[in-house]
């Protein structure tokens, strides 16, 4: 069975590291947050005093980190760049969110030192992650996808390979966009039910069951107390930070700016999301947008 090195073990990479350890691999699991390692090590995953250590030996190595230059720090300019730590031929796997020009040039340091670097993000929340159903969005040549299907396999339900490198970026910051913009327009339309009266568990149900069914109202409702287990009902803790959400669409419009694409139900998702996380709610979870209308 192969060693997986793993950096990053927040709300995504906590528990997919926990799914890997599950599924038999030995996992050397490293994060900055002693929190994040406890709980790595009540999921079976041998922790780590540092990324370095994590990655000595590892066959694999996988990051779950907030931003591009957390990820561009670990492996290439940080104080200990891990491009330095690995042995020749490792496959590293990013499934952070970053900038698709970022992991292109990372990619390129990679390549030339004969590492395997794949962008890999993912979609799916926290639940995906916990349940093992996440999808990949893959970046990266068709052996290199070849080779990191089984250990993808073993956190996520689809693996999908969107092109050469950066192509897996690139599709997840338009998916992520529609997020943002699916997430407004379902706070926006559940809060003028509720301000006309309407209990927000019915319009819920009657919309899930009409043409504005959509994933924030199938699986992640931000009216606290309409579903269980989703962040709204935990007081907006844990999930998908605004700050993050805020960081995605700002990958959105670059890439929106770069390609001339039109983006303006993208830009005003943006600008929603920018008001609400100057208003102190960056640490929430993105459903939380439904105070802003509220
Ligand atoms: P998070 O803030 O919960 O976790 C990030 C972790 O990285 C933290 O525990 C932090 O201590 C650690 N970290 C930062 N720098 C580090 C370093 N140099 N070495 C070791 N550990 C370090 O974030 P998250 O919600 O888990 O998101 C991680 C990534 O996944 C982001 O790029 C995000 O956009 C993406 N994502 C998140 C979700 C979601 O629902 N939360 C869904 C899809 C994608």
């Amino acid at each position: 069975m192969q060693t997986i090195g793993f950096i990053g073990l927040g709300n995504m990479g906590g528990p997919m590291a926990a799914n890997l350890a599950r599924a038999g691999y030995l996992v050397k699991a490293f994060d900055l947050s002693p929190d994040a390692l406890a709980q790595a090590e009540a999921a079976s995953c041998v922790v780590t005093q540092s990324a370095v250590e994590a990655v000595q030996g590892a066959d694999v190595v996988i990051s779950m980190l907030p931003a591009g230059n957390n990820v561009e720090g670990l492996y290439v300019s940080g104080p200990t760049p891990l491009f330095e730590e690995v042995k020749e031929g490792t496959l590293v796997i990013d499934c952070s969110t970053i900038e698709a020009d970022m992991a292109r040039s990372i990619a390129a340091l990679a390549t030339e030192r004969g590492i395997d670097f794949m962008d890999a993000p993912v979609s799916g929340g926290v639940g995906g992650a916990t349940a093992g159903t996440l999808s990949f969005i893959v970046g990266g040549t068709a052996g290199q996808f070849e080779k990191a299907k089984q250990i993808l396999e073993g956190m996520g339900k689809n693996i999908f390979h969107a092109g050469d490198h950066g192509a897996g970026q690139v599709a997840k910051a338009c998916n992520n966009m529609l997020l943002a913009v699916l997430m407004a327009g379902t706070c926006e339309a559940l809060n003028m039910g509720i301000k006309n009266g309407l209990n927000p568990k019915v319009l819920s149900d009657i919309m899930k069951q009409s043409s504005g069914n959509n994933w924030a109202l199938q699986v992640y409702n931000p009216v606290p107390g309409v579903m269980e287990n989703v962040p709204a009902s935990n007081d907006y803790q844990g999930g998908f930070q605004v700050d993050l959400m805020f960081k995605d669409l700002g990958l959105a419009m670059d890439l929106s700016q770069s390609s001339a694409s039109p983006t303006p139900m993208g830009s005003a998702a943006r600008g929603l999301f920018n008001l609400h996380k100057a208003q102190g709610n960056g640490a929430l979870d993105f459903s939380s947008l439904i105070r802003l209308y509220s």
